[in-house]
């Protein structure tokens, strides 16, 4: 029986979020972890207007239906000449949801003519735990960087192939999956959280 509930319908993407809370959760078990679809759960309308409410959104539908504590998160790539856009709008910034090819293209046409000083960037990820009781803790963090003038590497997936790292000489896709993890919005946000889920499954 699962004892944690991930709210995302993305196999790839559990097991992102398990690799950086596993280190800090011991004695859990990735059999105890369970996501929205191995659960049969639905995935709610995500109409909040920023990370950490979409993120909520997810995390109370979730536990909601199923009575266990629940993990989410809500992510995107916000550049600075653009107001921090595609922002929370990153998954769909070229129409449909989840074309990341498409939308990496029209960000770097927009931006075709930015000049490498003015190409600032970062990832934000919000990841929050709802109990099922409501009560709720939110983590936010970011990961700066530069937008790159044309793809590079075939790791990670969005917006990575375009966009490098502050201190780093490559782009998101050409580093490995734990370099990725060490330094990434997402790992952070998820490595702050890991003490308050921890707790959770004590209790
Ligand atoms: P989410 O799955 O609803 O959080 O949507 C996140 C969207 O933001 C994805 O479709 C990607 O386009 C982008 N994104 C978020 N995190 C990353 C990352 O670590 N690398 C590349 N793209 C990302």
């Amino acid at each position: 029986m699962a004892r944690l509930a991930i709210a995302t319908h993305n196999a790839h993407k559990v097991d992102e979020i398990w690799a950086i809370l596993a280190p800090s959760l011991s004695g859990l078990t990735r059999e105890d972890v369970a996501s929205a679809k191995e659960l049969g759960a639905p995935s709610p309308v995500e109409d909040g207007t920023t990370f950490a409410e979409n993120a909520l959104i997810k995390a109370h539908a979730l536990a909601a239906a199923t009575g266990l504590p629940a993990i989410a998160d809500d992510s995107g790539i916000g550049v600075d000449i653009m107001g921090g856009a595609p922002g929370i709008f990153s998954a769909l910034w070229s129409g449909a949801h989840g074309q990341d090819q498409e939308n990496l293209e029209l960000l770097l046409a927009q931006m075709a003519d930015i000049p490498d000083q003015h190409r600032g960037a970062e990832f934000v990820c919000a990841a929050v735990l709802v109990m099922p009781d409501g009560r709720e803790q939110v983590c936010r963090s970011i990961l700066r960087g530069e937008l790159l003038r044309a793809p590079a590497g075939e790791g990670g997936f969005g917006y990575d192939p375009i966009f490098r790292a502050q201190g780093e000489s490559v782009s998101n896709a050409e580093l490995t999956a734990e370099r990725k993890n060490q330094i990434s919005h997402r790992g952070k946000a998820f490595r702050a959280l890991a003490p308050h889920v921890a707790e959770a499954l004590r209790a």
